[in-house]
This record gives structure tokens, sequence and C-alpha cells, in this order.
């Protein structure tokens, strides 16, 4: 079925770093249509503002920023970067950026932040900050002049996504059909440029030679290890693990979109899709403690721990206690913007989505941050792309 030649052999890492490109190439690339984006420089703070605070969840990255108030208060434009170094440092379908105009200075008093040498790059050019305690990033990059910060740490949104950049590169478009088609989000712009290509990924095959399976990994490539599908033992009835088997493909794993507020403060995205693979399917052996190659963890919660790279700082597990009734029967979140699976970013071939039931949306606005338009553009399009493409929208149990 496969080409031998195509095959890589579980276990070892298979980054392509070049077929990464950084922002400073991307984002130039788009050239005349990149000017728009700095349109938000229009705007002058000449009367009342309004201060917004940011946090990473464990308090190391602290910002603040003063935004035009009353008449003059209108959103900041933001963007989507789907690019391929953002899908794979979040861990999810991209990074959510808003641009701040020259004339707003962002203010942070910020613990010890490591550095990431965005791959294409000198040293120092253009790095990607993270927290060395929770992994949250902390993406304040300047391109000509202006920051561009992450919108998931704030504590209210002063934003409005108007543009989506390098979809394309997601194969599949990866969150495009999830995204708002009506108002008051329906002018999203699209920026596509044959400047970033997703390598062609081909299966890998297992050690035992015949098995295939799917690669995660890092965007640095320290973290990386393969999985496998549902096997004959995992689907028996009776066993815990069964429960995390797709209902409608008995060949795939569960997934879902989390919006919960401790994944957002952690993994510095609105939201993450999680795979649910059981932890001793995975190859290499993959420890309890999730202390194996350039893994670092983070208790979020008495419940929550997660995992992230400590060179790169991309998001890469969740392991909840409530999916863990044993240490042979423990069952890993893993951030699906590490796949590598070859027909595109929602690797449908491997999993099927949870589209009618969101997790953690009600941790969205309120006073917890987030963006509540996004999401309910997100969690209702889901529910209409699974309907239109499955037939079904399934609520099926993640726990
Ligand atoms: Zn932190
Ligand atoms: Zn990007
Ligand atoms: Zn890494």
């Amino acid at each position: 079925m496969f080409n031998s030649m195509e095959i890589t052999v579980s276990g070892g890492r298979e980054t392509h770093f070049e077929c990464l490109r950084s922002h400073k190439v991307l984002w130039d690339d788009v050239n005349g249509d990149v000017n728009s984006i700095f349109e938000n420089d229009e705007i002058v703070l000449d009367g009342d503002t309004v201060e917004y605070k940011a946090q990473c969840h464990c308090g190391n990255i602290q910002e603040t920023i003063k935004v035009p108030g009353g008449d003059g208060n209108k959103p900041l434009k933001a963007y989507i970067c789907c690019c391929t170094i953002c899908r794979q440092t979040y861990g999810g379908f991209g990074g959510f950026f808003v641009v701040l105009p020259k004339s707003m200075k962002l203010s942070s008093k910020q613990g010890t932040l490591e550095d990431w040498d965005t791959p294409g790059t000198e040293e120092g050019e253009e790095n990607r900050p993270f927290c060395g305690t929770c992994g949250a990033r902390n993406s304040v990059e300047t391109i000509r002049g202006c920051a561009i910060v992450d919108t998931s740490l704030w504590n209210a949104d002063f934003w409005k996504f108007v543009g989506v950049m390098f979809s394309s590169s997601a194969k599949d478009d990866g969150l495009v059909p999830w995204l708002p088609k009506e108002a008051p989000l329906q002018a999203l712009e699209f920026y596509n440029t044959h400047g970033d290509v997703t390598p062609e990924y081909v299966p890998v095959i297992g050690s035992n030679g015949w098995e295939e399976r799917l690669r995660a990994e890092c965007c640095c490539g320290g973290v990386s290890f393969t999985i496998p599908r549902p096997s004959q033992e995992v689907r028996e009835e009776g066993n815990y693990l069964e429960r995390f088997v797709a209902p409608a493909h008995g060949g795939r794993w569960k997934a879902y979109l989390d919006f919960s507020r401790e994944t957002r403060l952690t993994s510095t995205s609105p939201f993450i899709p999680w795979m649910l693979v059981p932890r001793v399917e995975l190859e290499p052996e993959v420890p309890s403690d999730l202390i194996f190659q350039t893994l670092q963890t983070y208790q979020s919660s008495e419940k929550i721990t997660r995992g992230f790279c400590w060179a790169c700082g991309s998001t890469v597990f969740l392991k909840s206690t409530d999916r863990c009734p044993s240490e042979a029967n423990e069952v890993l979140g893993i951030a699906m913007g590490t796949l590598k699976a070859p027909e595109g970013v929602r690797a449908e071939n491997w999993v099927e989505w949870r589209a009618g039931k969101p997790y953690g949306d009600d941790e969205v606005g309120l006073g917890l941050g987030g963006d509540p338009v996004l999401t309910s553009h997100i969690t209702e399009n889901i529910k209409k792309w699974s309907l239109e493409k499955y037939g079904d929208y399934p609520e099926f149990d993640i726990m």
C-alpha cells in the first residue's frame, strides 16, 4: 500500500525545518496586503481610555494596555495566522494576534521567559518567547514597528478578527470551514501566498515493521512520537480504553475542542483541539510522569497536568486524573497542531470530532476573557460542517 521509499520508522524525529518559514519572511511576502494589517495605526489615544490586563496561567507573564474608551472605542484588528510554525508552536490551528498601533504601548511586568529562535531566522532576529513555568507564549513580536500580541491571555476582548493568513498551508484548510461566515465577522479576508508550504507528510510505520502510525512532534522536533490506530485489544468490550475509540469510526480516536480558561492561559490559544489516545499505545514509550525527550510539565489544577516542550514551548499533552483510573489505563490529550497527518490538520482519517458539544465554552467572556464572538461562531459552524459532511454532529463522552 505504501511506497517503501516514503516510509519513516516510528520513534525517530521527522522535523522538516527547510519547509518552515518565519513571520519575517511570510508576512513580508503578503506585501501589499500586509499594509492593510497596520491600519490600526490610525487610532489615536486622545480621550478616555480603558485598561486591559493579560496574564499567563502561572502569573509569570503580566501585561497591561490602554485602549481608547468611550465613543472612540472601536475594536482593534486581529488576525489568525495559520502558518506551519504557528500551528506547531501553539499546538492548535494557528496563532491568534492583535496588531497594536505604533502609538499604543504595552507595559509588561514579567519574570524570566524562555527564548526560542524561529527556524529560518538569524539568532535573535525573530524569537517566540514563552513562560518557562506554564508554557504560555508571550508573542510580543514586532513587525514594522507594531507589536503583534496574542489575544488569548487578556481579561476582555478589545479586538475583532478581520483576517486569516496562510490557511492553505494546513492542506485541508484546517480551521477555515469552522470560521464565521455571517455577521458580524463575515468580512474575514484571506491572505494566502505560496510562501508557507506544508511538507508532504507520509504514513509512518511502527517498530513492528507493518503498523500504520501518525507522527506527533513539537515545532523544534525535541518531542516526537507516534500514535497507532485503536488495537483489537483496546476495542475489546469492557476495556476502559474502549470508551476513547471513535463511536462511528472504530479505526479512529475521539477529538474535541477545548475552550476552557485553563487551556487558554497555558497554550495562549483561544482553544486547543485535543485527540485522546491511551499513553501506553505511544511509541517510543511515554512515561506516566510525561518527563521524556524535551518535555516539561506544569500542573495547572488539582486534576490536570500539562506537557510542553522546554526548548520551543509547543503545547503537546493534557493529562487529567479523570481519564487515568490506573497507570495502565491513562489516556492523554495530544494537541493536534503537533500532528503530521498526511490528509491535513484536522486529521480526519485519524479522529472523529465531537462536533455537537464544545468543552469549556462557558468559560469564555463574562469577565473570564477569551473571545465570545469567535467562540460562538466556531461552536456553531463545526456542528453545521459535521452535519453536512458526516450526517451527524456527535456529542460523545470525552471522560
Ligand atoms: Zn506562566
Ligand atoms: Zn504564523
Ligand atoms: Zn520543541
